[in-house]
């Protein structure tokens, strides 16, 4: 009995580079989930501060933005029943060496090693996430 939603997906500059594009949005379509919109871009440093202002001040914040400014992203704006919790579960945990088998980061994410932000896809965390996200992806 979930309601419907919309949530904003990224495919990371690693998933694009490994040409995992399709397979991440094929398993997003195989659930059932709407791809409403979409777009290739290489993301601005202001967009990406903002899209990751919960996290400034903490040791990683530097080179994640480093990383996602590395090469061009995907972001998808996706509906349906449930899905901002959905796509989380689909995604798997941050940390694909520990993800899952079944989840994108556990079947295709490499072990973390040094490079701890490849992890291959973004999914809002809330309702209130999900639209300050589209607000900035999908302005
Ligand atoms: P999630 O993407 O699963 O919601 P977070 O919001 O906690 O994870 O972190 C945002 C992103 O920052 C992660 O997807 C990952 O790319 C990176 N990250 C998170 N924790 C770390 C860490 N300890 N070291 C390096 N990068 C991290
Ligand atoms: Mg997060």
């Amino acid at each position: 009995m979930s309601e419907l939603e919309e949530t904003l997906v990224l495919v990371k500059p690693d998933g694009v580079a490994r040409q995992l594009t399709g397979e991440i949005l094929r398993r997003i379509e195989a659930k059932g989930y709407e791809i409403v919109d979409l777009k290739m871009l290489t993301a601005p440093r202001d967009l990406l501060d903002s899209h990751y202002e919960e996290h400034q001040g903490k040791p990683f914040f530097e080179p994640l933005v480093e990383f996602m400014q590395s090469g061009p992203v995907v972001a998808v704006r996706v509906a349906g029943n449930g899905v901002i919790a959905g796509f989380r579960s689909l995604a798997g945990t941050t940390d694909p060496t520990s993800a899952a088998p079944g989840t994108i980061r556990g079947d295709l994410g490499r072990d973390w090693g040094l490079k701890v932000q490849q992890n291959l896809v973004h999914g809002s965390d809330s309702a209130a996430s999900a639209a300050r996200e589209l607000g900035l992806w999908f302005a």
